[in-house]
């Protein structure tokens, strides 16, 4: 959630007063939190006290600032006005700006996508609303599950891989994006503001990088800075004086809000992996059983060539995987096989682990994979 209270610092000075130089001045005494940090705020709030009632938390945050930098728009200043507020159709960006904390506190993605709508839904409640709030919060979900799986550098096939997924998640939203459609306009709508946001993300290789695209293409500049940042901070990781110095911009309570939501979900776990676009369940969880280690070694280059993964086809129906420190075969979304090598002083990786889920069929699933033609040429020679 700080990548959107960042991004929305960054981006405020220059939402009214457009600017496309790349090198621009971060932080300044013009910058400032506006609308899209004070309902990012409200939406963790809530969630830390156990409400699903985000509308009650972000009207009652709007209302203790009336007045932010930028202002609130138009529609959505009556609401905040309104004592008794009511959903209106909207599909403004708003609804996507707002939503990253839900990201970080769900763990299981139907639930997240059931939490990221009612988010929305409590203003934005159009369809198109409703699926940029999604669409951000599923980006930012799978994000943590490849960067548990990878590490801080996910590359750029994984990033499109990520990107993709949301894609196919979320029809009708494409990356087919002009460059002089999108620079120095200003789009308010959530269809108009999330593929942008999605193709700038593809386009980055850090998190500043990404917030200084979003906010110097010229268009609704803290939005698009905010929406963007919360997808990169779960891609990249924040800069640490990055964090610090937006800390800074912000009111004693809403650090106290971050400050909370940052401790009680740092130690979050993803409750999946994704494998060559198919969910699995995370793998620590699923029982496995110890088997017997036949005797199997992999060359230095079998080895290599295995660890890579193997994408599955019509041809091949198991995949073979590695997560963490370990070494997977997988199908359909079943984990079924998980073992380890060990180098010895013969230069070859010996099978020194093996275990299997309920699901498998016990060693012959290890030969079938490792032996029998799984590889071409085979990767697997016999002691
Ligand atoms: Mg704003």
């Amino acid at each position: 959630m700080l990548g959107a209270i960042i991004g929305d610092i960054v981006g405020s000075r220059w939402e009214f007063n457009p600017t496309n130089d790349y090198n621009f001045e971060l932080f300044s005494d013009k910058n400032n939190y506006t609308d899209d940090t004070i309902c990012t705020i409200a939406v963790a709030d809530a969630i830390l006290n156990g409400s699903n009632d985000f509308g009650q938390y972000i009207h009652s945050w709007c209302r203790r600032y009336p007045h932010p930098m930028g202002g609130y728009g138009g529609r959505f200043a009556q609401w905040v006005m309104s004592d008794h507020p009511r959903p209106y159709g909207s599909y403004g960006n708003g609804a996507a700006m707002r939503v990253s904390p839900v990201a970080w506190a769900l763990n299981s993605c139907k639930e997240m996508l059931h939490v990221a709508k009612m988010t929305a839904g409590c203003t934005h409640n159009h369809p198109e609303g409703i699926k940029g709030a999604q669409a951000v919060a599923f980006t930012i979900h799978n994000a943590r599950i490849l960067r548990a799986q990878y590490g801080k550098n996910l590359g750029e096939e994984l990033l499109r891989d990520l990107l993709e997924y949301t894609l196919w998640k979320f029809p009708g939203y494409n990356f087919d994006v002009q460059t002089d459609a999108v620079q120095n306009r200003f789009d308010e709508t959530c269809q108009g503001t999330v593929p942008v946001a999605l193709w700038i993300v593809q386009n980055s290789t850090g998190f500043e990088d990404a917030v200084r695209r979003a906010v110097c293409l010229g268009a609704d500049a803290d939005t698009l800075g905010a929406i963007v940042g919360s997808i990169a901070e779960a891609i990249w990781g924040i800069p640490e004086w990055l964090k610090t110095k937006a800390l800074t911009y912000l009111t004693d309570e809403m650090k106290c809000v971050v400050k909370e939501f940052h401790n009680r979900t740092k130690n979050n776990k993803p409750q999946s992996a994704l494998i060559y676009g198919v969910e699995y369940s995370n793998p620590d969880l699923e029982d496995w059983q110890p088997e017997d280690v036949p005797s199997l070694t992999f060359t230095e280059q079998q080895y290599k060539t295995f660890v890579r993964g193997y994408i599955p086809d019509w041809e091949c129906r198991f995949a073979p995987f590695q997560y963490k420190d370990w070494l997977y075969i997988t199908r359909s979304g079943f984990w079924l096989k998980k073992f380890r090598f060990e180098k010895k002083d013969d230069g070859l990786y010996h099978l020194a682990e093996h275990f299997t889920t309920r699901k498998t069929m016990g060693n012959d699933l290890l030969k079938t994979v490792l032996i029998e033609g799984y590889y071409d040429p085979p990767l697997f020679c016999r002691q």
